[in-house]
């Protein structure tokens, strides 16, 4: 069934709601150049295009992209038969995904990429201990393995650590700063122990001003962070940079969507740069730690990161052309 909005939808009919601001879907419509059906009438709208499905639900921070699903920063809101989507999410979080670069004024470069893995030293990360793995040595492994390949590819690779060692978030993000990484990956694995079911991956990039953390909509205190860091400059490649990893990822592996979320992570906040966190699988699921543990799997997965910067770098390279050629007219 065609979404048909009541007329008052227009462009400039923006509504607040506890301090959010909210647009009619029909904006992010327009801009992408979207057809509005309802997938169930008043709860789950689609919005589709020759290469793009986007879902949303009403009341709902749940979102998927192409089959990918992707937590917005805010519940989507039905009020008098409008559907609005908060304009954050319209703007940075899904927006950035289907038309790449739109308003920006400059494309990013791409020579030096910084690798993270996550903890070392005193700091194991989570583990299983019934198979004896550590989170912080699966990581290095992967980070190293990532960064043979980017290097094969002629990228410049810095790691944040090369060995078992302890390393402050700060000083991470400040490596990556200081060798002017136009990219930063940080690699973690994950765990809910004693939950044993729960695998696939799921990956995080700093939440955009003024949005809360997707684990934070219990009933903690919400941590909602209204200055600007550094990080929400890239607000908008970080978007573009964490779909490419989740579908490539995704794609290759064959493993369980846990989604893309936002958090106020520390080692992303300094960044110079975009950045991205990703959990490509859990410790405390027997299945998956057994995987994770042989050296091929974590190649396979080293190789699915890498497809995701090259999905990046190829969205990067169409822009760069695009507007040359533009430049040129
Ligand atoms: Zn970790």
């Amino acid at each position: 069934m065609r979404y048909q909005p009541t007329r008052s939808s227009s462009a400039t009919n923006v509504l607040h709601i506890d301090g959010v601001e909210y647009v009619p879907v029909t904006d992010l419509q327009r801009r992408c150049g979207l057809v509005a059906v309802w997938a169930k009438k008043d709860e789950h709208l689609l919005l589709k295009n020759d290469h793009w499905q986007v879902e949303l639900a009403v009341d709902s921070r749940e979102s998927e992209i192409n089959g990918h699903r992707l937590l917005l920063g805010v519940p989507c809101r039905l009020t008098h038969r409008v559907f609005y989507i908060s304009r954050v999410d319209a703007e940075k979080i899904i927006g950035p995904v289907l038309l790449p670069g739109n308003q920006q004024p400059s494309v990013p470069s791409l020579r030096v990429i910084a690798i993270d893995p996550g903890h070392g030293g005193v700091d194991n990360g989570t583990s299983n201990r019934k198979l004896g793995l550590l989170e912080k040595t699966l990581a290095l492994d992967v980070a190293a393995r990532l960064g043979k390949i980017l290097r094969a590819e002629g990228y410049r690779v810095v790691f944040t650590r090369e060995t078992d060692t302890k390393v402050e978030l700060p000083i991470r993000a400040a490596t990556a700063n200081t060798a002017g990484a136009d990219l930063f990956l940080s690699i973690h694995f994950n765990s809910l122990s004693p939950d044993s079911k729960t695998s696939g991956m799921e990956l995080f990039t700093f939440a955009p001003t003024g949005i809360r953390a997707t684990d934070n909509w219990g009933a903690k205190v919400s941590e909602v962070e209204t200055d600007p860091s550094p990080g929400n400059r890239f607000d908008h490649w970080n978007a573009v940079l964490a779909y490419a990893i989740q579908h490539e990822v995704l794609t290759t592996l064959k493993i369980f969507d846990r989604g893309k979320k936002l958090a106020h992570w520390g080692v992303l906040r300094p960044l110079n740069c975009p950045g991205v966190l990703i959990e490509p699988g859990f410790l405390s699921n027997e299945t998956e730690a057994r995987k994770i543990a042989t050296p091929t799997y974590r190649q396979q997965i080293a190789e699915a990161i890498a497809s995701g910067v090259r999905s990046y770098a190829a969205t990067l390279e169409a822009l760069r052309k695009g507007r040359a050629a533009a430049a040129n007219q």
